[in-house]
């Protein structure tokens, strides 16, 4: 068998969804887990949707996710170039060939014409009016320069099968198929008739895309025969689907959540996890292992693993990956994620960002969590009363004032600062006063966060504040008890 050749064929939108960023994975998975080429081909055809810098998304994208393709616009090989619009002038002979050999035809017909037959046609779609034209009048027009398009030919009977690797042998009846456009009358080849030249000229072996082709799949089909070229592999995946908030699902949008692969990034989520999460979108491993590296998929990944039911899009289980994986992490690498966020809320201050390391790192599922969780470390507390008050820890507004006082006395001597240094002062300091731990230390947090819930307990928080912060609040607690 031929080396596998697969290609990425996105066309430049500006955004990577994660459905493409899935295809592209597949791709890769496919090529790599069979010791393949991965190839990055730019879609461009479609002049009129082209986006500034979209084609920089889709490199950046690749590069964070660590799909390294091995020929592509930017890196070369011996089948470019690889971005459609400078291979342009390849299409039209192709097309050329086919009018020649049968399989298409030239459609002069206008587009205030083709317009009216959306509304008119019981078809829905093209009524072959240029089909049979008498070579004459085709002569004629060419030669009075009437622009026009090449149409494929498509049978009118009988049937076209193909077989997907994972959808098995679809059949479908050629009167169905419409006479699509191959060459638009600006010389563009269309998607349809491009990709089927490319993936041919480029030896691509398996076609990998979305279920959404599938339909399109005989018009390849017929081009591929009437070229009488070699028909690529063809795995098409299932839909992406979305949870709704009624317990239904339907195709995966917006208001899902994000749908692209920046939008997710931007939330918080690391592209590793991104990329583990998606892979297992329509395709299962063997056992129950879910947390796969890049290196791990490609040894475990195969097409016989690919379903055809629609994937489902857990945000919640995204979520729980992210987490996973930032447990996961050294605390230098915590540190160095969450820092940015630190940052934002913290200003450029120097603090022992290892305590909050410690305490963030088995909490946050994404590192967007963290301003919310520390940001009264940066905001002056304001109290009520009934903050003081607590059953569990015996606290109440009656002790609060006791408590702190007493607190305040011991923690002015303490010239360790650190999570040990208060904690050594505290807890001896709870026990001379005849106190549970807690009833010392509940309006002693209280003072210095001003809010019940805060990420570690009373000794990190004031470790953290700092001595003079620290002591400051509790005195301004004390005075607004
Ligand atoms: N340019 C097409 C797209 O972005 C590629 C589809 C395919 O993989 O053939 O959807």
């Amino acid at each position: 068998m031929a080396d596998v050749r697969t290609r990425f064929a996105p066309s430049p939108t500006g955004f990577m969804h994660v459905g493409n960023l899935r295809t592209a994975l597949y791709e890769y998975l496919v090529a790599k887990s069979q010791g393949g080429k991965f190839i990055l081909r730019i879609e461009d055809t479609d002049q009129g949707r082209l986006v500034e810098g979209a084609t920089d998304v889709i490199y950046q994208t690749l590069d964070m996710v660590g799909l390294r393709h091995d020929e592509g616009p930017d890196v070369g090989g011996e089948f470019g170039p690889y971005v459609q619009s400078e291979r342009k002038d390849s299409y039209k002979p192709y097309a050329e060939l086919l009018v020649k050999k049968g399989k298409a035809y030239r459609c002069f017909c206008t587009k205030e014409r083709l317009d009216s037959l959306k509304e008119t046609s019981e078809f829905g779609g093209y009524d072959r009016h240029c089909r049979d034209l008498p070579q004459e009048e085709i002569d004629r027009l060419l030669a009075e320069g009437t622009p026009y398009v090449i149409r494929q030919k498509m049978p009118l009977e009988g049937t076209t099968s193909f077989t997907d690797e994972v959808y098995g042998t679809i059949t479908v009846n050629n009167e169905e198929l419409e006479d699509q456009v191959l060459l638009k009358t600006d010389g563009f080849p269309t998607y349809n008739f491009a990709n089927v030249i490319d993936d041919h000229l480029m030896n691509i072996t398996h076609v990998v895309r979305g279920q959404e082709y599938l339909s399109s799949a005989p018009k390849y089909n017929l081009l591929y025969e009437a070229f009488d070229w070699e028909i690529p592999t063809y795995v098409h995946l299932p839909l992406i689907m979305g949870k709704n908030e009624d317990g239904s699902v339907s195709k995966l949008s917006k208001r899902h959540g994000s749908t692209s692969f920046q939008g997710l990034v931007e939330e918080g989520y690391l592209p590793e996890v991104i990329t583990n999460y998606i892979a297992l979108l329509g395709w299962a491993p063997k056992d129950t292992q879910e947390i796969f590296s890049l290196k791990e998929l490609e040894e475990n990944f195969s097409i016989d693993g690919i379903s055809k039911s629609p994937a489902v899009f857990d945000y919640d289980k995204l979520l729980w990956f992210n987490g996973e994986y930032i447990k996961k992490m050294t605390p230098e690498e915590f540190e160095a994620h969450a820092m940015p966020f630190y940052r934002e809320v913290m200003g450029e201050g120097d603090y022992d960002w290892k305590i909050l390391n410690e305490v963030l790192q088995p909490r946050v599922n994404k590192f967007n969590e963290i301003p919310e969780k520390i940001a009264f470390f940066a905001n002056q507390p304001e109290y009520t009363s009934e903050l003081f008050i607590n059953k569990k820890s015996k606290a109440n507004l009656e002790n609060a004032p006791v408590m702190l006082s007493n607190a305040i006395e011991v923690l002015e001597g303490v010239e360790n600062w650190t999570v040990d240094g208060v904690h050594d002062a505290l807890i001896p300091l709870a026990e001379k006063l005849g106190v549970k731990n807690g009833t010392l230390l509940w309006p002693v947090r209280i003072a210095a966060a001003g809010q019940t819930v805060t990420p570690g307990g009373a000794m990190e928080v004031l470790a953290f504040l700092g001595k003079e912060e620290a002591l400051r609040r509790l005195k301004d607690g004390l005075a607004k008890i």
